[in-house]
């Protein structure tokens, strides 16, 4: 019998095969809490496993709806919300649950590292919900995630109509003449029988004329409107801070900062700003001379709406990088090749297409062996079409686990990605920024299914912290810029030469255009969030608090109409407070093991054999933290992410 979950999804029964597994469960649950001696194997485990199995149910239809979405597909997803929330909600306040895996974890002495971890890692989504407080205080952190939920949406939908009530009309074509074709197409518009020129303050259309309108008036008031949008949110901002503030105290925090890492792999916030501050420290240098060279070429001193346009024509005078270029030598199924040959080199693994059906003729199933041993199996669905939503990722499915009655289950995971479809006679030719996109998927891909973790809920990607989820990604794709790595595949389709040096050159010199620069601003971003949270705010404060890490960060005076914090949805309206740094913090991770295997020579690294051993085999089991540690044998370091970005003290 296959170890892997054939791919079905029956839509007509969707809903009622939900609610069945979903009331089993809850009969399940009762009699299991009814047992009057509980133990991790009576108890957890086959709670772990009930949950696992509503997951398997559920990844099909999810995924579906995201590459073959259809109305059918999205009604049955939207019945089915209603469904997993109310029942997950009830698992999350159900305090007898939690009484259990307290009691299991003070009695079992001979628990695995694994098994310790699964009741860790569920006590702490019990304590930081607040769901072991006293009534009282349940009920006002109920009311404060009600208001702020609603903050939230208010905040980004004053920002959504703020963006969507402007719009600046250009009528003289001199204006426009800066732009690529294909903008100026976007933005053209015909009234009155006259050629017109619409911008906005949505992303690709601003963004088009900061970067290539050569227009100075235009790009300023453009940038005016853009960093001043929505002034009703610093109001917003107030509230969201003292409630965060009020919050974090009644979970026994004393700041939000503190409670935002305690499910983090950061140990302490001193921790998160010594680490940024190394960064801002080394990266200010490179920063400035950056900016220096970037003056030589504006005729006036450059000011913050002039950064993008300067940076543009620097960039085509230094580098003319032509992407076009580089897409003959990226033919998709010689990259795929090509990648699954990297890691049979890098890992030994290998990749055996599989000849079954799946929901697309495009899509691929492979299983993947280790060692020559099965280990898993993984379905790429790697082209365009209308039904599929934007973007790449990965989607675990199956995990690696050890049943009840101690069998093997192997892991599987879905790559996505948006391709150029291709046709019999028309292959799909990759960006190379595609070929980046693929690696990282990847990355994620294999440190889910080659997890040799035992416990379904830290294996793989499922337990990891979330501002290290990003790590082994990052980490995959730095060798996407490596000519050994490059060499594998990237053959030209017609002349069969493979892509030559001084092309690769180009490609890491461009990603590194005036990477101080942005590291900088990366890093404003991350210290104002961090700050923000670490102790209340209010009011003045706020701006107060932005203007003063500016005098480390910002190298061009910022105008004092800059209300950037307005629309940092990121940390008001989305979920990164007090998270923001996550992005910096698994590169650091990322940048320091590449080069630890790029050092030690690709192919013969040991660093990458214990990475495999350590990182990919051992998943959500413990903290990366400690996980780093074992595989570096030290602490981070920052040093390896400047090198990565050509940041030369
Ligand atoms: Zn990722």
């Amino acid at each position: 019998m296959s170890p892997f979950l054939p791919f079905t999804c029956k839509l007509e029964t969707f809903i009622e095969d939900l609610q069945n597994i979903v009331n089993e469960n809850k009969t399940t649950i009762t009699k299991l809490l009814a047992q009057q001696e509980k133990t991790y194997q009576n108890f957890v485990k086959p709670l772990e496993i009930m949950e696992e199995n509503l997951e398997e149910f559920f990844t099909p239809l999810s995924h579906l709806n995201s590459v073959n979405n259809s109305e059918t597909t999205q009604k049955i997803y939207t019945q089915s919300l209603p469904i997993i929330t109310e029942y997950s909600t009830q698992l999350s306040q159900n305090l007898a649950i939690y009484e259990a895996y307290k009691t299991i974890q003070q009695k079992e002495k001979n628990l695995s590292k694994e098994q310790q971890r699964v009741l860790e890692l569920n006590i702490q989504n019990f304590e930081l919900s607040g769901a072991h407080l006293d009534t009282q205080t349940k009920a006002r952190l109920q009311d404060i995630n009600i208001k702020l939920s609603e903050l939230s949406n208010n905040f980004s939908q004053n920002l959504l109509d703020a963006t969507n009530a402007y719009e600046y009309i250009i009528d003289n074509e001199e204006d426009v003449s800066g732009l690529p074709q294909s903008e100026k197409e976007h933005a053209k518009f015909e009234e009155n029988g006259k050629i017109k020129y619409k911008f906005t303050l949505q992303m690709p259309s601003y963004i088009a004329y900061m970067t290539y309108g050569n227009n100075r008036k235009i790009r300023e008031e453009l940038y005016k409107a853009y960093v001043t949008r929505a002034p009703q949110n610093a109001q917003i901002i107030d509230e969201i801070l003292s409630l965060r503030d009020e919050m974090a105290h009644l979970l026994g925090f004393s700041n939000y900062a503190e409670y935002s890492i305690a499910s983090k792999m950061a140990p302490n916030t001193q921790s998160v700003l010594e680490f940024l501050e190394e960064l801002v420290e080394h990266s200010h240098p490179q920063a400035k001379k950056e900016l220096q060279t970037l003056q030589t070429i504006a005729p006036h001193p450059l000011e913050s709406f002039d950064t993008a346009y300067y940076s543009e024509k620097l960039k085509k005078e230094q580098y003319a990088l032509d992407e076009e270029e580089y897409r003959p030598y990226f033919e998709q199924q010689s990259v795929v090749k090509g990648l699954f040959k990297f890691l049979e080199k890098l890992f030994h693994l290998e990749f055996s297409p599989i000849d079954i059906e799946l929901w697309d003729d495009k899509a691929q199933a492979y299983d993947v062996y280790e060692n020559k041993k099965l280990k898993a199996r993984i379905f790429l669905d790697l082209e365009a079409r209308e039904s599929k939503r934007g973007g790449a990722w990965m989607h675990n499915w199956q995990s690696h686990s050890q049943t009840l009655n101690g069998d093997e289950k192997l892991a599987s995971a879905f790559v996505v990605c948006n391709f150029p479809p291709s046709s019999p006679t028309q292959p799909s030719l990759l960006r190379h920024d595609d070929v980046v996109t693929l690696f990282h998927e990847m990355g994620h891909t294999i440190h889910h299914i080659l997890s040799e973790v035992q416990e379904s809920e830290v294996s793989g990607v499922n337990g990891v912290e979330w501002d290290a989820v990003e790590f082994p990604s990052q980490f995959l794709e730095n060798f996407a810029y490596e000519p050994e790595v490059l060499k594998l595949f990237a053959k030209h389709i017609d002349t069969k030469e493979i892509l030559p040096n001084n092309m690769i050159d180009k490609l890491v010199q461009t990603k590194n255009f005036l990477s101080a620069m942005g590291m900088l601003r990366q890093l404003e971003f991350s210290l104002f969030d961090f700050k923000l949270h670490m102790a209340p705010h209010k009011e003045k404060e706020v701006q107060h608090l932005l203007d003063t890490i500016r005098e480390k960060t910002a190298l061009i005076p910022t105008p004092s109409y800059n209300k950037f914090q307005n629309g940092f949805a990121h940390i008001f309206a989305g979920g990164y407070a007090a998270g923001y740094y996550s992005y910096k913090w698994a590169e650091v991770l990322s940048a320091d093991s590449f080069y630890a295997v790029i050092d030690e020579g690709i192919f013969n690294s040991k660093t990458a054999q214990n990475y495999l051993h350590v990182i990919l085999h051992r998943g959500g089991s413990q903290s990366m933290q400690t996980l780093f540690i074992e595989l570096m044998q030290r602490e981070a370091d920052t040093k390896q992410l400047l090198r990565l970005n050509g940041i030369h003290e």
